[in-house]
């Protein structure tokens, strides 16, 4: 009865209408209809999609940090549905659980980025495979100015003086451990005393050259000197320090390696210099030696050694002291010493 009721209702509504238009109402309303219940099989389970959506924000948050973070959480906030609604603020609260982001990212990146030339963990610098140190040397050239020290008398007339020939050498072994990559400070590099002491006055002049080390803070200080004797027969190689320093263990390796040196050098260059020895300058038998801080008023602060080359006073020995090749030749022997007393 109800659904006869239902038709002369519909009839009643309907009269004049034109079927075809009828039709084509009612396929719009099925087509309304289809289009609800696809999306709502489509959307599925609303709770379902958010927590989804969180753990995609969460894993976002982990491999690229807040900044891309928080631009994906705006595009969920204007996507997902009003139950959702709260999500973009666990979102916003995400980056500050993820702070510890970049060390998780860092260390990938770390083994890609170059080591940059400055870093203190870069190798240390070489030549022909020995290791460059960081390391300033005093080199002090002995004597110079009214103190010529020892002086040869030329048959030829004329003389030929230790300061001269402790000034060529040295400034041979600065251009050397430059070359090398040394830090170098010269007590002096001409023919002056030091510290413009006055004439005489040894004391001050030497007191200046250990204060020239000492304020440079220097590794090492190594003295250039050559030897002398009344015997024009007396020769060789002897280099000298002092046994009584906080550090004599490794100033007596430097002497050794100053006295090696230099016998190997000149050898390798033909003349096989006699081996004087390494000394303590108590042992000598010459007195102290002021620059060997032996009762100096400020001592040095680091091993110092006097190197003794050959006798200037030995008619031989004067003849190649006059040669600049043979000056080479001793430079490079006390350049070869001071690489292999860092190089350990
Ligand atoms: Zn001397």
């Amino acid at each position: 009865m109800a659904y006869m009721k239902f038709l002369k209702h519909v009839e009643k509504y309907t009269k004049g209408l034109d079927i075809r238009k009828l039709a084509a109402v009612g396929g719009v309303v099925v087509l309304i209809l289809m289009g609800m219940v696809g999306l709502w099989i489509l959307s599925g389970n609303p709770t379902q999609n958010t927590t989804d959506a969180r753990a995609a924000l969460v894993g976002l948050t982990a491999q690229q940090g807040p900044g891309l973070n928080e631009a994906v959480g705006e595009q969920d906030g204007a996507r997902l549905s009003p139950e959702a609604g709260s999500t973009p603020v666990t979102v916003e609260s995400t980056p500050i659980q993820a702070a510890p982001t970049p060390t998780t990212v860092e260390p990938t990146a770390i083994p890609v980025a170059p080591t940059p030339p400055t870093s203190p963990f870069a190798p240390p610098a070489t030549r022909g495979g020995v290791r460059i140190p960081a390391a300033t040397v005093a080199i002090d050239p002995g004597h110079g100015g009214w103190d010529s020290g020892a002086v040869y008398q030329n048959p030829g007339g004329g003389t030929f003086t230790e300061k001269e020939v402790a000034l060529q050498v040295g400034l041979r072994v600065q251009k050397l451990l430059v070359a090398d990559g040394l830090k170098v400070v010269m007590t002096r590099t001409s023919d002056v005393s030091v510290g413009g002491s006055p004439k005489g006055a040894v004391g001050a002049d030497l007191q200046a050259r250990i204060d020239i080390a000492n304020a440079a803070n220097a590794d090492v200080l190594v003295s250039i000197h050559f030897n002398s004797s009344g015997s024009p027969t007396s020769q060789g190689t002897e280099t000298l320090y002092n046994a009584n320093r906080p550090f004599s263990a490794q100033n007596q390796r430097l002497a050794q390696n100053v006295n090696s040196a230099l016998l190997a050098s000149m050898r390798a260059a033909g003349y096989a210099s006699q081996n004087r020895g390494v000394k303590t300058d108590q042992s000598t038998g010459r007195g102290q030696f002021y620059l060997l801080s032996s009762g100096s008023t400020r001592p040095s602060r680091m091993p110092a050694v006097i190197g003794e080359g050959l006798f200037i006073s030995n008619p031989t020995e004067a003849a190649l002291l006059k040669q600049p090749e043979f000056l080479d030749t001793l430079a490079q022997g006390y350049a070869d010493a001071i690489m292999a007393y860092f190089a350990r």
